[in-house]
């Protein structure tokens, strides 16, 4: 007998049709004589609806009255669940996240899980009980409701398997998989059998969001395995897991493009020590995230300058554009030009600590697609170029070709 965790996120749950569809799969795994923990996101839409309410009675509600609202969108699929789980005969019961003894910090919105004790869960189980736990939320040691943060289902699904110690975590969602690239970008994109966290975290930075990134961070710290499949089907999925030797023989894992990047270039910047510092510290101060650098070689003698140039989320970019206006007086460079139109295409996989000559492959292909490359930065598992964005998708499909076929 295995304890299996299953996961289904907003668009498996996203109509009562959907969710007795959940609840025959559910019953068939549990007629395998497994034991099953379910665990839901808010129907889809329910989570963004919710938030609108509130902004409709204040711009900036109280986060912890927003977290006992919040809850509220997975507490409606958790009994629903339930009730298709009995109308089918099955024993079910709905947990929320309090309910089944996760503890979190005080941090609402985005609250960190501290400590899960599954006491009542396994009592359920063992009295032969489907258990469906709401997703994304968690309670304070005083007894406040928190919720973890956007997509934070995913995060309550790989904590309680690894509390669980669960033989089996399935993460569905309406794709049916990882794959090398966005298969309705890419034709030839292919469905990856497995995944590295390292990889699955990079391609998920990088604007291949399959689940949230703080989940996949919290199964590799704790070993969690799991597999990403489609609830419309029965095909496998993927498995993410700890990277393997056999993981190393393929080069490229998977091609991305993330369009929601901006730039700006600061022109003709004093070179001298400091300004650097003082130039992305007020950017920190304002919780802007920043990306890729490129400081460009000085030139000028008497008082030498330079060109920096950064990235950054689009969104961001008003609030950057703000921070620099406000330190030309002060660092005295000429000008800051800002650019919205660009991608970062990135190629990932753990196989380039072991292969060389990847970055050129790379470059070359874009060269013989006549595209520019503007920014470059690398890691260990990743190459990424910042380029036109027009050039995006043309870009993609090129160096899927080259590197994935
Ligand atoms: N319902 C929450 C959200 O929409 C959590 C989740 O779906 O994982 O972000
Ligand atoms: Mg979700």
């Amino acid at each position: 007998m295995a304890l299996i965790v299953q996961k289904y996120g907003g668009s498996s749950v996203g109509n009562t049709d959907r969710i007795k569809n959940v609840a025959a799969r559910v019953a068939q795994y549990r007629g395998h004589g497994d034991q099953i923990v379910v665990v839901v996101s808010a129907m889809s839409g329910v989570t963004d609806g919710l938030i609108k309410l509130a902004k409709d009675i204040m711009p900036l509600p109280s986060e912890r009255e927003m977290d006992v609202l919040l809850a509220t969108g997975e507490q409606t699929t958790i009994a629903l669940t339930a009730m298709a789980l009995h109308a089918l005969g099955v024993p079910a019961t709905s947990l929320t996240g309090s309910q089944a003894g996760i503890l979190t910090d005080g941090v609402h919105t985005k609250a960190k899980i501290q400590n899960i004790t599954p006491k009542k869960i396994r009592e359920l189980l063992n009295a032969g009980n489907v258990v469906i736990v709401a997703g994304f939320q968690g309670e304070t040691p005083d007894g406040h409701i928190t919720t973890l943060g956007r997509g934070g289902s995913d995060l309550t699904a790989i904590a309680l398997a690894a509390a669980l110690k669960a033989d089996l975590c399935q993460i569905y969602t309406d794709v049916d998989g990882v794959y090398t690239a966005d298969p309705r970008i890419v034709p030839g994109a292919k469905k990856l059998n497995e995944i590295s966290y390292d990889e699955m975290l990079e391609l998920a930075s990088l604007g291949a969001k399959v689940m949230q990134s703080r989940s996949v961070e919290f199964a590799k710290k704790f070993g969690v395995v799991f597999e990403v499949r489609s609830s419309l089907n029965d095909h496998p999925g993927t498995i993410v897991k700890e990277e393997s030797k056999s993981m190393e023989a393929v080069v490229v894992r998977g091609v991305a493009l993330d369009k929601n990047q901006a730039k700006i270039t600061i022109v003709a910047v004093p070179d001298r020590p400091g300004v650097a510092a003082r130039i992305f510290k007020a950017l920190a101060d304002a919780a802007i995230n920043v990306d890729m650098i490129v400081q460009n070689i000085s030139h000028g003698s008497g008082a030498p300058t330079t060109d920096i140039s950064f990235t950054l989320d689009k969104p961001d970019l008003l609030k950057a554009q703000k921070v620099i206006d406000g330190l030309q007086a002060e660092v005295g460079y000429r000008q800051a030009i800002a650019n919205e139109k660009i991608g970062k295409l990135s190629i990932v996989g753990v196989g380039m600590r072991s292969h060389s000559g990847v970055a050129a492959k790379m470059f070359e292909t874009l060269a013989r697609e006549g595209i520019n490359i503007d920014m470059i930065s690398t890691s260990e598992i990743k190459v990424s170029v910042i380029i036109d964005l027009t050039k995006g998708e043309q870009a993609k499909k090129a160096l899927h070709g080259a590197f994935i076929g």
